[in-house]
C-alpha cells in the first residue's frame, strides 16, 4: 500500500477540520481517515491490499482521488456508497457544510454554505439536504427511549389546540404540521411529524419510540389521557391551565424547551420549512440535541460517519415512519 500525507485527523479533529473546508487533498484524506483509519479497504470487496493511484508524470494522488484493489482491481473513492457519491462538488464543500451542520445550533442555511463556499444556491440546498439526511436515525435500530420520558406535541407556528376559537386560525392550523416528541430526561430526543393530535395518534406515536417501562409526562391535555397503564413507571400530568410548570419532578419543561429551539431555528435560519421537508429539519435539531455533550469536532466526525451507507436517496426519502 502506497500512502502519503497522512497528516490529518489523528490528533484534534477540530484543528483539522479548516483545512479540510480549504484544501481537496486534505478533504479528501480527512474524509478517508474517518472511514477507514489508518486501513483503508476496498468499498467493493473489502480487501484491505488497496493503493492510491498515482498521476504517471508528477507522482502525485490521481485527479479523482482514485484507490484500486489488488484483489478485485476494481477502482473506488472514499464516496462510494455514501450521501456524497453522486455529488460532483469538492468535498472540502462538504466537509465545511458537515461542520457547520453539525455545529450550528439553530442550523445553518443553504445561502450561508452557498455564499462560503462559492457555490449555486441548488448545490448548497443538495449538500444541506443529504447532510441532514446523514443525521437521519436508523428508525429499526435506535434504541427505544427510557427512564422519565416527557412528552408533548407542538405545531411548528403555534399551539392550535388553545387557540381553535377563532375559525381563520383553525384554517391556517391546518396548513401547519404537528410535530411530536419525546425527550428522555438526561438523554436522548425523538421527534416525528404526526397528522393529528387525537389520543390514537399521540398514543401511537409514544408507544413507537418509549420503552414500556418508562414513566411518561406530559400535560393534561385529553389525548394523554389513558396512557398510564401500558407503561411501568406510569404516566404523570402537569396541568398548565393552572399555571403550573412543575410539581416536585414532573415537569415538562425539557420537551417544550427542545421545541423552541427547533422554532427559533426554522424561523431565525431557515425563515420558513414547508410540511414536506419539515421531517429532514427535525433529524437535524435531533442530532443535535443528541449529540449536544460530543465537542464540535466529535459531532462533526459523527455526522460524516453517518454519511455511510445512505446512498440510497435520489429524491428526498419520506418520513420513515
Ligand atoms: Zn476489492
Amino acid at each position: 500500500m502506497n500512502k502519503t500525507r497522512h497528516s490529518l485527523s489523528k490528533s484534534n479533529v477540530i484543528e483539522n477540520i479548516p483545512l479540510a473546508c480549504s484544501d481537496e487533498t486534505a478533504a479528501v484524506e480527512f474524509f478517508e481517515f474517518q472511514r477507514w483509519g489508518d486501513t483503508p479497504c476496498c468499498v467493493r470487496c473489502g480487501s484491505v491490499d488497496v493503493y492510491q493511484m498515482k498521476d504517471a508524470k508528477t507522482g502525485a494522488r490521481n485527479k479523482r482521488y482514485l484507490w484500486r484493489c489488488h484483489d478485485c482491481r476494481e477502482q473506488f473513492t472514499v464516496r462510494i456508497g455514501t450521501v456524497y457519491e453522486e455529488s460532483r462538488l469538492p468535498l472540502k464543500n462538504w466537509a465545511y457544510a458537515f461542520w457547520r451542520g453539525a455545529t450550528s445550533k439553530k442550523g445553518v442555511s443553504a445561502l450561508e454554505i452557498k455564499r462560503h463556499c462559492q457555490i449555486s444556491y441548488k448545490s448548497a440546498l443538495f449538500l444541506m439536504n443529504r447532510i441532514r439526511y446523514a443525521m437521519a436515525p436508523d428508525v429499526p435500530t435506535a434504541p427505544p427511549l427510557t427512564g422519565i420520558v416527557e412528552c408533548d406535541e407542538t405545531y411548528v407556528g403555534g399551539k392550535p389546540r388553545n387557540k381553535f376559537i377563532d375559525n381563520r386560525k383553525v384554517e391556517n392550523m391546518k396548513k401547519k404540521a404537528i410535530v411530536f416528541g419525546a425527550v428522555e430526561r438526561g438523554g436522548s430526543i425523538r421527534r416525528h411529524i404526526i397528522a393529528d393530535v387525537t389520543g390514537k395518534t399521540l398514543k401511537q406515536a409514544i408507544a413507537r419510540v418509549v420503552d414500556p417501562r418508562s414513566r411518561i409526562m406530559t400535560d393534561e391535555y385529553v389525548g394523554y389521557k389513558g396512557i398510564g397503564p401500558s407503561f411501568e413507571g406510569g404516566h404523570d400530568t402537569i396541568r398548565h391551565k393552572r399555571g403550573q410548570y412543575a410539581k416536585g419532578d414532573i415537569t415538562t419543561n425539557t420537551i417544550e424547551s427542545s421545541f423552541a429551539l427547533v422554532k427559533r431555528g426554522i424561523i431565525g435560519t431557515y425563515h420558513n420549512v414547508s410540511h414536506e421537508y419539515l421531517h429532514r429539519y427535525l433529524w437535524q435539531f435531533d442530532f443535535l440535541w443528541n449529540g449536544r455533550k460530543l465537542n464540535d469536532g466529535e459531532r462533526t466526525v459523527l455526522a460524516i460517519r453517518s454519511a455511510e451507507g445512505k446512498r440510497m436517496m435520489y429524491s428526498a426519502p419520506a418520513q420513515p415512519f
